[in-house]
């Protein structure tokens, strides 16, 4: 175990240093990610390439889809498999055959790799470029890594996404366009492109799209918003393709979507006036549905273990809008290109940390006893039943959070666990 100080990082928080620990750490993998990814995308279909591990995971995550036909499944690596890797790539053929024979209303199809298909070196980019030369373009078939190893579990979205740029169309208009980057709840999305449209921002799209055909062009003339902050590679590919990045910080909470908002409205060159006339009305909506979750929640203390990536922007959000009182604000990864401007609006003396050494983190926060605990579900039991009150990270991620409609349901996630714990012990 090591624990690296950063004394170099200077964020609004400049009297305290960045904890940095490197030790055991409590976060699901990436394949979580395609929970909320194969609802956004609804012609889009999930294989993992995985152990009967992988598949329970998919299943407790997910729940059972009774009405629907399932947009995800996996391909169970056998013992036999791992003995011949001839053997995984024919039965991987075989079966990506008889799904896409079967389901002709597939038109992509991720192979998400696992840690067992990473242990036996199957090689799945090969095998997508393979299988696409039999289905394509009927069915366009990409991989990413979903594997548990070194990353947390919204990387999957990250490492998805990020499979998708090279596949994007090159932009020849020549006209200025936005994307919005990280996939959205529909409703989310509708509403945000109604408030880009009464803005003036006319041509904005959103990746992931709905649909697989839709697959958004971009070029030189894009500028492009993160709407989710464990995008890095998303990122830096669409960058690589010329597209700009907005900085700003997350459309969570009233400020942090008015900012993002205004992002975009300044690079479009939108006058002040314009854009106060059209956030006028939600955001005052917004401010009001606040009020009655910051009666309940200000001044409470939090903690947040690092699990989602989403730390940095809620604890700003809990700590401006709603007043809570931040005691560790832990992330798995701190990009801090990306956090820039959500570093910058929290309070001085925040305690970061990047990264877990997970036993010394749960004596800091047992030290500290916060009202609410953020973390995964492996820590929440434990803290539970040692009288700490906990909020699963997950959740967060799970539920449409952002933009001014949202804003108080977003509070209300974490008024939620903190009722019920004082409903329990009366
Ligand atoms: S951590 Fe690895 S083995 Fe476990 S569910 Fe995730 S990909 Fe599968």
């Amino acid at each position: 175990m090591t624990v690296l100080v950063d004394s170099d990082c200077k964020t609004s928080a400049q009297s305290n240093p960045i904890l940095r620990e490197r030790g055991q750490r409590e976060v699901f993998c990436g394949l979580t990610g395609i929970v909320w990814l194969h609802r956004k995308m609804q012609d889009a279909f999930f294989l993992i390439v995985g152990s009967r591990t992988c598949a329970h995971l998919m299943q407790s995550a997910a729940g059972v889809m009774i009405f629907a036909e399932p947009r995800f499944a996996t391909a169970i690596i056998e013992e036999r498999d791992l003995a011949g890797l001839a053997d995984a790539n024919e039965e991987l053929d075989k079966t990506v055959q008889r799904l896409l024979a079967r389901r002709p209303d597939i038109k992509l199809l991720f192979l998400v790799g696992s840690c067992p298909s990473e242990v036996i070196k199957l090689d799945l980019a090969r095998a997508a470029q393979r299988l696409s030369k039999s289905f394509a373009p009927k069915v366009r078939i990409l991989n990413y890594s979903g594997s548990g190893i070194e990353t947390t579990f919204t990387q999957g979205e990250d490492a998805c996404l990020a499979s998708m740029v090279p596949e994007l169309p090159e932009d020849k208009s020549g006209e200025p366009s936005l994307l919005v980057v990280g996939a959205l709840a529909d409703i989310v999305e509708d509403q945000f492109s109604r408030l880009f449209e009464q803005i003036g921002i006319p041509n904005v799209q959103f990746f992931p799209s709905r649909s697989a055909d839709d697959l958004p062009p971009i070029g030189k003339n894009t500028s492009f918003l993160l709407a989710q902050p464990f995008l890095g590679e998303t990122a830096r590919l669409l960058e690589t393709r010329g597209a700009q990045r907005l900085p700003a910080p997350f459309p969570l909470g009233v400020e942090g979507t008015t900012a993002w908002l205004k992002a975009a409205a300044n690079a479009w060159g939108i006058c002040q006036q314009k854009f106060d006339s059209v956030i006028e009305m939600p955001r005052a909506r917004a401010e009001k549905s606040l009020e009655r979750q910051r009666a309940a929640l200000a001044g409470k203390s939090v903690f947040f273990f690092p699990d989602s990536q989403l730390e940095i922007p809620l604890a700003r959000f809990l700590s401006r809008e709603i007043g809570m009182r931040l005691t560790e604000v832990g992330t798995p990864y701190l990009h801090k290109i990306h956090l820039k401007e959500e570093l910058e609006l929290l309070p001085e003396n925040t305690q970061l940390s990047e990264g877990q050494d997970v036993d010394r983190q749960l004596d800091r926060c047992r030290g500290v006893q916060p009202d609410i605990s953020v973390c995964g579900l492996g820590l929440a039991n434990p803290l539970e039943a040692e009288g700490l009150t906990t909020k699963w990270a997950i959740e967060l991620v799970f539920t449409p959070i952002q933009g001014f409609e949202q804003a108080a349901d977003l509070a209300e996630l974490f008024a939620r666990p903190l009722n019920r714990r004082m409903r329990l012990a009366v």
